[in-house]
């Protein structure tokens, strides 16, 4: 999703810096417990958040749980502040930023769920290292998930989703959940699934869409 330059949204996200981090430096050390009322709660985080229409819902639905939305794009990363300063969500903190570096931004041991959300598919071989259930970034999830942390991925696109899980797989990560068909899957997890942009979209369509939740093993 390449979204067009908007303006306001670049304004507004250098305008709130106690709200969003704005490509901050690897190297600084950030202080989460400045910047959430209670940082001792479970901790959620969602890589390539979009316009946020997912991690805004869950936030909402959960105040008893700290969120942090990373995204690349600054205007993607505006639109979603934008909902979070017009409707109060306290509990969400937003990152413009590559998700490359998400080990250096966050502690160790102290994220509860990474969700990736229909992220970017990158099919050819030559740019897999992008693809975000490549190893490295495998390793970088690892790192700040807590040890009873886990991973969930959705996606429409067939190619990154056998991808992931051979690759999730090959990590030495075991799956608690696979469905090759979330929206007819008649379960648990489909009546607690919030949707994304991507997925309202691509559901709308007929694609089928995929979802796993996986952890690590120590
Ligand atoms: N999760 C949303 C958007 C999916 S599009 C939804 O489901 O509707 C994928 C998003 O991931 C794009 O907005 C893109 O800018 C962002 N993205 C891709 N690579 C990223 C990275 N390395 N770090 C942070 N965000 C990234």
């Amino acid at each position: 999703m390449r979204l067009r330059n908007k303006p306001w949204a670049q304004k507004l996200v250098v305008e709130h810096p106690e709200a969003i981090l704005n490509e901050p430096n690897p190297e600084e050390k950030i202080n989460w417990e400045e910047r959430f009322d209670d940082f001792s709660k479970p901790l959620a985080i969602e890589i390539g958040s979009g316009k946020g229409q997912f991690i805004t819902t869950l936030a909402k639905e959960h105040p008893e749980m700290n969120f942090i939305g990373v995204e690349l794009q600054t205007t993607a990363a505006g639109m979603i502040l934008r909902t979070k300063l017009e409707e109060k969500i306290d509990n969400l903190q937003l990152m413009c930023a590559d998700a490359a570096n998400i080990a250096m931004y966050l502690p160790e041991n102290s994220v509860d769920t990474v969700y990736l959300n229909f992220s970017d598919p990158w099919p050819k071989t030559r740019h897999e290292k992008r693809r975000l259930t490549y190893k490295s970034f495998l390793d970088k999830y690892k790192r700040i998930l807590k040890p009873d942390g886990h991973l969930e991925f959705k996606t429409d696109n067939q190619g990154l989703f056998e991808y992931s899980l051979v690759s999730l797989n090959n990590y030495g990560m075991k799956f608690d959940y696979v469905s090759l068909d979330l929206h007819n899957a008649n379960d648990e997890v489909f009546e607690r699934n919030v949707e994304t942009e991507y997925e309202h979209k691509f559901a709308a369509k007929g694609n089928p869409i995929y979802c796993l939740h996986a952890h690590f093993v120590q």
